[in-house]
């Protein structure tokens, strides 16, 4: 029917492009007032040391749990809240919540924040960090910045001086979902960078035989050891993926294995004497998913 029809499959693909517009402007419109309604939360997921398991950090993740639709992924609406000119607000706000939440953890553990591109050229940002750091009392070596290659789309003599800004503040950044944008390496060189998360796109099904992704995990983690980087390996769901990413040499690992995003009091509960957190305690804590 498709094919004796092709008029009918160009209206449908019409109407879904329409639907999808006014789908849009809708999730604009409330995306607007979305500080306001207090639909937003942290969620927090564990980065765990690959030697001993020890959890060294969280990623704080945004969720919008809208009225209407329920949750709306961040994939979906951040690139709108971008466009629209919200990522200033909403990204003050998810510092702000994040380092308030990291100050009552243990001052071993760290906290990460996504920085979107547009984000990180807002000249407001070195300002919100600081407050958001004072405000929270906490030290600013305990606060990553994840940052995405797309920042280096944008003007090259702005985008050095925001991360000499922030490096002047004192705190870490990390170069997330590495691997999968158009990276030309160059800025490797010149950016600050303490880590890079290579993507889960690597990680996963790098445990089956023959995967040609072990092999690229081992070479991203031999240029980030050059370059005196740690590595967090993104994404690891099953225990074959994490003893192979572990015997690549990958220094960190973050995937569903150890945990996934959890709420804030949850976070607590877990982090309460870590210091004494027995690691394979922590692994077979961890809920078979
Ligand atoms: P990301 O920063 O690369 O975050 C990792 C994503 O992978 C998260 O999805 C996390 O839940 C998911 N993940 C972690 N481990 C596993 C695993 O083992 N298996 C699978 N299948 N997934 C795993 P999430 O929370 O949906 O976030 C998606 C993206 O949205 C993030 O990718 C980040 O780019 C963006 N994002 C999330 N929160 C924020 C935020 O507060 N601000 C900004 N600007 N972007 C955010
Ligand atoms: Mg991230
Ligand atoms: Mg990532
Ligand atoms: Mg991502």
């Amino acid at each position: 029917a498709a094919k004796a029809d092709g008029k009918g499959i160009h209206r449908f693909y019409e109407r879904e492009m329409h639907a999808n517009a006014d789908d849009r402007r809708l999730l604009e419109m409330d995306l607007r007032t979305v500080l306001n309604d207090g639909g937003l939360h942290l969620v927090y997921q564990p980065v765990v040391n690959a030697g001993d398991e020890k959890i060294v950090g969280f990623e704080a993740l945004i969720r919008w749990n809208h009225p209407t639709r329920g949750y709306v992924r961040p994939d979906v609406f951040i690139p709108i809240a971008e466009e629209i000119g919200m990522i200033p607000q909403i990204g003050e706000w998810v510092i702000r919540t994040a380092c308030t939440a990291a100050a009552q953890w243990p001052e071993h553990i760290r906290v990460a924040v996504n920085v979107s591109p547009i984000q990180f050229l807002s000249p407001a940002l070195p300002g919100v960090v600081m407050g958001a750091l004072a405000t929270a009392q906490l030290p600013a070596n305990r606060l990553e910045l994840e940052i995405t290659e797309g920042v280096f789309m944008n003007d090259d003599a702005a985008t050095d001086a925001m991360f000499a800004r922030l490096k002047a503040i004192g705190v870490r950044f990390a170069l997330d979902d590495f691997g999968t944008g158009y990276s030309s390496l160059g800025y490797l060189k010149k950016a600050p960078f303490d880590k890079i998360k290579i993507d889960q796109s690597f990680v996963r099904g790098a445990a089956i035989p023959g995967n040609r992704n072990a092999a690229i995990v081992r070479a991203i983690v031999a240029l980030a050891t050059s370059l005196d980087m740690d590595t967090t390996a993104e994404g690891a769901e099953t225990l074959d993926e994490l003893e192979l990413i572990r015997s690549l040499g990958c220094s960190h690992i973050q995937g569903y294995v150890f945990g996934r995003p959890m709420p804030g009091d949850e976070v607590l509960e877990k982090v309460k004497g870590t210091a004494t957190l027995n690691p394979s305690g922590f692994l077979a804590s961890r809920s078979p998913r």
